[in-house]
């Protein structure tokens, strides 16, 4: 007798297919890094189990690709990369976002101001519809439908396989951290780097209104010293030091040991708790479980700010004065994201007139809202929108449906959607994003 063994993906499809056309969201080993929320987002959903999604299936160190799993964490992917000298062309800062999460949210980081976001990095995706089948999609074969998985948040269909290309790594970054007391000559070498495309790495994280400092980064063979950002605090170190020299790995996950820095609002900066509650608190994976276990954490009325905006460098300027009047909140972390194109997710009159497709990543992490009658996300939503920028959604969004859709692709959403999950067993972007 023959022995068929089913693909993951047949098995998903199949849960998919006995669900009968029941609403169904993701069961899956890995954290989300979706901002954790007061109430259950998949209340009256079945699941739908992938935490076996977590293999990498081939690294070509030749063609310089890499095909994995959806649940493969960066963490993993990077430890397996680098075994080959090799890298993701982007790399999510925490250790335990997935490359699946990635594609299906937004995720970038200090490369971004030359490759775009990880997505952008990808040519092929592996997806089990809403109804059942099983598709590779390619920008050669299926250009509609691979642009739009791309920020559709699982609601088109399970990624379940992904390919990517790999860039060469050497052992360690040298950073150096340049200073500068205002923000148009921080933007300008922002710019000039992005035109010049000179260095491998670059962030920046605004410490005060006159302390804005760019973190540029360079791929180098030996490091005359080293640090490693475990028990340390990276953002810390950018005031004091000019430069440092941090092992590949460490460097991409300098962040992570501190959610960037959202262990300050809860004393953990302190040396002594760090000492003493650090294996248990330290790592973004422990903190957003914490944050899941314990709701009171998250202020239910009014939670701490924690998003990313995107802002036309053209009018990055004016959103950062608004930003000092408006919230005088830092550190303020600083990502230059030049996108690869305008994306077909975008609505086109949205981003229409803007002369390139780079935009600053305003990273607002842990601002605690005050106790007064403003909302600071919805006023951060009407700001981020009359600068034709864009806001992750990964996090408390309260737009009016017609806003929402004015800023992002309706027909486009649509058409994908009737495509791929017609019965709407994944719920509709707009809805799965705003229900609380
Ligand atoms: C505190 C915080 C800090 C962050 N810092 C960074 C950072 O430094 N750099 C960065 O790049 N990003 C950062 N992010 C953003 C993060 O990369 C995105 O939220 C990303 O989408 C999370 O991926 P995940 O694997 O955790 O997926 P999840 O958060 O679980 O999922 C995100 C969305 O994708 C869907 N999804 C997940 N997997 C699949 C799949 N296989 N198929 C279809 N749909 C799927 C989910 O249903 C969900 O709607 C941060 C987020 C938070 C909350």
């Amino acid at each position: 007798m023959i022995k068929i063994t089913m693909t993951k993906a047949q098995g998903i499809a199949q849960q998919i297919k006995k669900a009968n056309g029941d609403k169904l969201s993701l069961r899956r080993k890995e954290i989300s890094h979706s901002v954790p929320c007061v109430g259950n987002r998949k209340a009256g959903t079945k699941p739908v189990d992938v935490s076996n999604l977590r293999e990498i299936i081939s690294i070509d160190p030749v063609k310089r690709t890499c095909r994995a799993e959806s649940g493969v964490t960066f963490s993993q992917l990077v430890k397996e990369t680098l075994k080959y000298n090799l890298i993701p062309l982007c790399v999510s800062e925490l250790k335990d976002i997935t490359i699946g999460g990635a594609v299906s949210g937004t995720s970038i980081e200090s490369m971004s101001y030359k490759y775009g976001g990880f997505h952008d990095t990808c040519f092929e995706y592996e997806i089990v519809t809403g109804k059942g089948e099983i598709i590779r999609c390619t920008p050669e074969n299926t250009p509609e439908l691979f642009e739009a998985i791309h920020s559709s948040f699982g609601t088109l269909g399970i990624i379940t396989q992904l390919a990517f290309h790999l860039i060469p790594a050497k052992p360690y970054v040298r950073m150096e951290y340049i200073h500068f007391n205002s923000f148009e000559a921080f933007s300008r070498e922002i710019y000039d780097h992005y035109q010049s495309q000179d260095i491998d790495f670059m962030d920046g994280i605004i410490h005060s209104s006159r302390d804005l400092i760019l973190c540029l980064g360079t791929f180098v063979d030996n490091a005359p010293y080293i640090h490693t950002y475990t028990k340390n605090i990276f953002y810390k170190s950018t005031i004091k030091r000019k430069e440092d020299y941090i092992p590949v790995y460490d460097y991409f996950f300098r962040y992570d040991s501190d959610c960037h820095w959202i262990t300050r609002n809860y004393g953990l900066e302190n040396p002594l708790l760090r000492s003493l509650l650090g294996p248990f608190l330290l790592g973004s994976d422990k903190l957003i479980l914490w944050a899941e276990r314990l709701p009171f954490l998250m202020r239910r009325q009014k939670p701490d700010v924690v998003v990313d905006v995107f802002i036309p460098l053209r009018n990055a300027a004016a959103f950062y004065e608004w930003y000092l009047e408006t919230f005088n909140y830092f550190p303020l972390w600083i990502v230059p994201y030049a996108s690869k194109k305008f994306y077909p997710w975008m609505n086109p009159d949205h981003v229409s007139g803007l002369p390139n497709t780079l935009f600053i990543d305003f990273a607002i992490y842990g601002f605690k809202q005050p106790r007064n009658h403003i909302n600071y996300y919805k006023i951060l939503e009407e700001k981020v929108q009359e600068l034709q920028g864009f806001k992750a959604l990964i996090t408390h969004n309260y737009y009016k449906e017609d806003d929402f859709w004015s800023i992002y692709n309706r027909q486009v959403y649509r058409e994908s959607k009737k495509r791929l999950d017609p019965q709407n067993i994944f719920n509709d972007l707009y809805i799965k994003l705003h229900q609380r």
